[in-house]
Parts: C-alpha cells; sequence; structure tokens
C-alpha cells in the first residue's frame, strides 16, 4: 500500500473543538488520526520552525491553541495558532504520517523525523 495514497489520505472529516488539545481527523479510508496540538505545533512544516534543509524534526515551544483550520486546495490544511503563526501548510499525506493513535504512533512521539 502506498503511504502517499491522497485518495486515501484526503480528510473526510476534522474535528478540533474550541478548547480541545487534540484533534481528530477521519480519513477517506477510515482511519482516525490523532494530533495532540503540541505535536502538531512542534511539527510545523513551514520555513520559519523547520529552516531550509533537513528533515522535519519536533521543534519545541509556541503557541499550541489551534485557532482556525482552512483546507489549501485539494491537497493539504493550513493551521493557524493562537500566536497568529499561519505558515505552516500540512499536506494530507504528511498529516498521515504525523498521525499519533495508537496504530500509528510508536515511543517518543516527538522523536521522530519526516521528509519533506
Ligand atoms: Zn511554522
Amino acid at each position: 500500500m502506498n503511504v502517499d495514497d491522497e485518495d486515501r489520505n484526503t480528510p473526510v472529516e476534522v474535528r478540533a473543538p474550541r478548547g480541545a488539545t487534540t484533534t481528530q481527523i477521519e480519513f477517506a479510508d477510515g482511519h482516525q488520526g490523532l494530533y495532540p496540538h503540541d505535536l502538531l505545533r512542534g511539527y510545523c512544516p513551514c520555513a520559519q520552525c523547520q529552516g531550509h534543509s533537513g528533515p522535519i524534526r519536533f521543534v519545541p515551544g509556541g503557541d499550541q491553541v489551534l485557532s482556525e483550520i482552512a483546507e489549501v486546495g485539494n491537497y493539504a490544511l493550513r493551521l493557524t495558532w493562537g500566536d497568529g503563526h499561519s505558515s505552516g501548510i500540512y499536506s494530507f499525506n504528511y498529516l498521515r504520517r504525523l498521525c499519533a493513535c495508537e496504530q500509528c504512533g510508536h515511543g517518543d512521539l516527538t522523536q521522530r523525523t519526516f521528509s519533506r
């Protein structure tokens, strides 16, 4: 199975109740993705957070209140944080790899790296 199958990885429902510290994303194939906001913020893929080279890694700090989720094109979500940071574009494929559910996430989830 191709891990970067965009059809499979398209979110069909995003549940981020106001005040919640975890967002749930249901994908087209039925997978229930789990995203603690500290992980989502730490793995913000933007150049400001990640620099311009190397894999995407966990960067601690930053506001972890998720204030807005917007779809970008048909391939990504843009997340806006309580401190106004909004340059992170999370592709559906990246979100799928970032999933922290029991099935996908093992060990210390802040130690993972992701290719760009
Ligand atoms: Zn960022």
